[in-house]
């Protein structure tokens, strides 16, 4: 399947290898009470034990009430509403199957499937395209397409092969149970690296039988993971008519754990986890149970006073603190930036190259040079823009990156959003690779945020 606009993935070292590392249930565990943008509110008070998938704090949301289930059976030990972590003191790993109810993909009603799925945390692994988030979940809003995407082109995540190696049969389960969640004649889009891919091939033989699943191969090419890239590309090919169609998005993680959850009453418990990028001694994959302090398992791998640290993949990272950050419900990777001793500035969100700042400073991989020394310097001050065209030219959504900045510089709002400034996704593809450093994605987010305060403020006046 051809994707939409260019996109582009930059080449950087320390790639996680396939090997998991299984990481022990650690003693204390740290839930964070912010999921998604959604805040959650604690059940329980300090001191009062739960088992395991027992909610320890819900939230009201649009059609009904979600929870984040108890990964594993323990003690709270701080459930104060004002913190944003619930600290739980953990007592094993015992099994979580049968904790739900287990259900029979053929027999669930639509009505049992999302319930379980609300109770057992997992509602919130589905993107969709009514909302831009997470799907309304009291039945009002059925998809016609739910799109299973198993490529991450962004450094590093969790790859879907290594997630699949380890959990096949959830797969296959939480495939089955999406019909349970559909319009009646709906399909099923799969996303997959390439025809020739061992797992692709299993998967084309597997799912041949179900004549709701269609299988559909991408370049692993940044951002193809977006949902909204996914649905530009499935619509372009006739896969999903009409424009105003519901469609749903789920990823690897999520499918495997859906299927968990349904098929066997297991709720989410562990998380499957890369430590990767040039700061990485060992970069691979681990499996963590949720809330583990990365503390427990990544200084080992990389020590944190040298280095920068983003929850995520290099390019939507947000900077963690080593010490403080704990695995959570929808983690799946952190890349490690190493510091330089003789850094001029610190920037987590515009990644340098370890080299003086001249012309192609961060372009070096658009062009196709391999970068190993990416690091947390930016080297050489911020340039006026040069027109040089690169953010133009990996723009996935095919915007022209330069002109929104040129219209937000020049305070003139409206003719940015008419250049595309709200069809940005916000991939941060055109901050990386600018030589001048001009944080593009990060003017345009603002510059968002103040067109959308602005139109309040209009509304509220007339
Ligand atoms: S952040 Fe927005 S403007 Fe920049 S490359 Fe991505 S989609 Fe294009
Ligand atoms: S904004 Fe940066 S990448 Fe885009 S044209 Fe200007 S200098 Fe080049």
């Amino acid at each position: 399947m051809k994707l939409p606009g260019l996109g582009f993935t930059p080449w950087v070292s320390g790639r996680p290898s396939r090997e998991v590392q299984e990481v022990p249930v650690p003693p204390l565990l740290r839930v964070r009470l912010l999921r998604k943008g959604i805040q959650y509110t604690p059940l329980l008070k300090s001191g009062q034990s739960v088992g395991v998938g027992e909610p320890l704090a819900h939230a009201v949301v649009d059609g009904g009430t979600i929870a984040l289930p108890s990964p594993v059976p323990g003690r709270v030990l701080d459930a104060n509403p004002e913190n944003s972590y619930l600290s739980l003191e953990a007592d094993s790993d015992g099994s979580a199957a049968g904790v739900f109810e287990p259900l029979k993909s053929q027999y669930a009603t639509p009505d049992q499937t999302r319930n379980i799925l609300a109770r057992g945390g997992m509602w919130p692994a589905f993107w969709s395209s009514a909302t831009r988030g997470m799907p309304v979940i009291d039945g009002s809003e059925i998809p016609k397409t739910v799109i299973v995407n198993f490529v991450i082109a962004e450094p590093f995540h969790a790859r879907g092969r290594v997630v699949l190696t380890h959990s096949w049969e959830n797969m296959i389960e939480g495939i089955r149970f999406l019909p349970r969640l559909m319009d009646d004649y709906g399909k099923v889009e799969v996303i997959v690296t390439a025809v020739r891919d061992p797992v692709a091939l299993k998967m084309y033989r597997e799912l041949s039988g179900f004549a709701w699943v269609r299988i559909h191969p991408v370049p692993l090419r940044y951002p193809v993971e977006d949902p909204r890239i996914l649905l530009k590309a499935l619509r372009k090919n006739g896969s999903i008519p009409g424009s105003d169609t519901v469609v749903w998005a789920i990823d690897a993680q999520g499918i495997v754990q859906l299927g968990d959850l349904l098929s066997k009453g297991s709720p989410p418990a562990r998380r499957l986890v890369t430590l990767g990028g040039p700061g990485a001694k060992d970069p691979k994959h681990y499996s963590v149970c949720i809330g583990t302090p990365l503390k427990e398992f990544a200084v080992t791998a990389a020590p944190p006073e040298k280095q920068a640290v983003l929850n995520s993949g290099l390019l939507k990272g947000e900077p963690v603190d080593l010490t403080e950050a704990a695995v959570q419900y929808d983690d799946d990777g952190y890349f490690f930036l190493p510091e330089v001793v003789n850094r001029q500035v610190i920037s987590f969100l515009r990644p340098g190259f370890n080299r003086t700042s001249a012309f192609p400073a961060f372009a070096g991989p658009a062009i196709h040079h391999a970068d190993s020394h990416i690091t947390v310097s930016l080297r050489g001050e911020v340039r006026p823009c040069i027109s040089c065209g690169m953010c133009e030219k990996v723009c996935p959504v095919r915007i022209m990156p330069q002109v929104i900045h040129r219209y937000i510089y020049r305070d003139m709002p409206e003719e940015a959003v008419k250049a595309g400034l709200e069809i940005c996704i916000d991939c941060n593809l055109c901050t990386f690779v600018c030589p001048s450093k001009i944080e593009l994605q990060r003017q345009f987010v603002e510059a968002r945020e103040q067109i959308i305060t602005e139109r309040l403020e209009a509304v509220s006046e007339a």
